[in-house]
């Protein structure tokens, strides 16, 4: 059963004044609070069961290591992937991406050759790949977004050709929650023999993903807006894609033999883990999992797209307000702009009185341009947030509002 007072107890961060104001904290798709579960774990092998993993001939090497090797295991539960190998650690999406970038990029694309994306993606999946088209000369091709905030999926096939080496789409955007249809994409992009990479930063979150039902080739999403610390992340790859990339990093863990001469690399996932890789995060991150399948994700998606649900229906009541993004489904967050009203001043005001929302160009400058305005602002819920919440919120918008006006 859910219990959403028990629940709250579980993340102690929502318990605290700010400015002498119990928070209200509606930045989750930023980043989540984390649940005392996770702190504990982190704080525990920080304190005591600390050992650098896989090189250890002692106890606290080999239960680090242990644990190590359990987080990949969950993950690769969590995503429904094939193998344990195919489970790259990172440090965010933002470093998955970098990463995939070089290394796809070295062994795949050539002067002349393309990359798609999206026109509504976050930063982090735009600049990795302009970087890579300017060191080998390639260029990037955008899939553009209709009014409603939907991918124009049906204008891929006429935008994909044979110089077409990736597609890299959100899972669900950061700005207007949509949840995109990834599925199709992929079966449209690998009707043409080309391989797709989802940015699961704000779809990981949700539930996550059936990567083998989808047959996304590439996968990636940050661990601290799932619940867990801060510095973690995964990259997905398939085992094929994978064993061709060329390593990103080059160091410890990552080698089979070193000599001047010649280096050769470890198998997979290792070659992709140079250096000591963050083990604490990643069994932080598996506690964060197990969290919220304790919880249930059924329990979360109902709570969160009730909240979701209301605070449109009270976003509505508000003379000046536009949503953006209409389009279902969504995820549990709205971008709305007020007429006249810089969203930042709202923002700022809102912040005063202890709620925690976000305004500005949301990292996805070229989506506020489809739009037409330079930010919007952004009210994200968990599964740990309240209509009473919500109430709350839309006093303190219609008072800042009248302030602003
Ligand atoms: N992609 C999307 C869709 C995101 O929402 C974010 C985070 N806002 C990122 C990428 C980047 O994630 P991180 O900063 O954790 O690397």
């Amino acid at each position: 059963m859910f219990n959403i007072n028990k629940i709250r107890q579980d993340f102690p961060a929502l318990h605290q004044e700010v400015y002498g104001k119990p928070l209200i904290y509606f930045d989750n798709a930023a980043t989540t609070q984390k649940p005392k579960a996770v702190i504990d774990v982190v704080n525990e092998m920080n304190s005591k069961t600390n050992g650098n993993i896989h090189r250890a001939f002692h106890y606290l090497g080999n239960l680090c290591t242990e644990r190590y090797e359990a987080a990949r295991e969950t993950i690769r539960r969590y995503l429904n992937a094939a193998k344990k190998e195919e489970i790259i650690f990172t440090s965010g999406t933002t470093a998955g991406i970098n990463m995939l970038a070089f290394s796809f990029g070295e062994r795949y694309v050539h002067t002349g050759d393309e990359i798609i994306i999206s026109e509504a993606e976050h930063h982090s999946n735009i600049v990795p790949w302009q970087l890579l088209c300017e060191r080998k000369d390639a260029s990037l091709k955008i899939l553009p977004v209709h009014d409603d905030g939907r991918l124009a999926v049906e204008k891929l096939p006429e935008l994909i050709t044979s110089r077409t080496r990736l597609i890299c789409v959100a899972q669900a955007s950061n700005v207007l929650g949509i949840r995109n249809p990834v599925k199709e994409i992929i079966a449209i992009a690998h009707a043409h023999g080309v391989p797709v990479m989802i940015d699961g930063a704000q779809g990981a979150v949700h539930g996550g993903i059936d990567i083998q039902d989808v047959d996304g080739d590439f996968y990636v999403f940050s661990g601290h807006k799932l619940y867990g610390p801060t510095g973690t992340g995964v990259l997905y790859g398939k085992e094929k894609y994978l064993a061709e990339l060329p390593p990103y990093q080059g160091g410890g863990e990552m080698i089979d033999t070193v000599s001047f001469e010649r280096t050769t690399y470890a198998g997979l996932p290792l070659k992709f883990e140079a250096g000591t890789p963050n083990y604490t995060g990643a069994y932080g991150l598996k506690t964060a999992i197990d969290y919220l399948e304790q919880t249930g994700w059924d329990n979360i998606h109902q709570q969160e797209t009730s909240l979701v649900n209301y605070a449109m229906q009270r976003l509505q009541e508000i003379d000046g307000v536009h949503v953006y993004g209409a389009a279902q489904p969504k995820t549990s967050l709205l971008a709305f702009g007020i007429n006249g009203i810089h969203p930042s001043d709202i923002a700022l005001l809102m912040d005063k009185t202890g709620i925690a929302v976000r305004a500005g160009h949301l990292c996805a400058q070229p989506l506020m341009r489809r739009f037409g305005v330079q930010g919007m602002l952004r009210f994200s819920f968990s599964f740990y947030n309240t209509k009473e919440e919500i109430d709350t919120a839309i006093t303190a918008l219609i008072k800042a509002k009248q302030l602003l006006a």
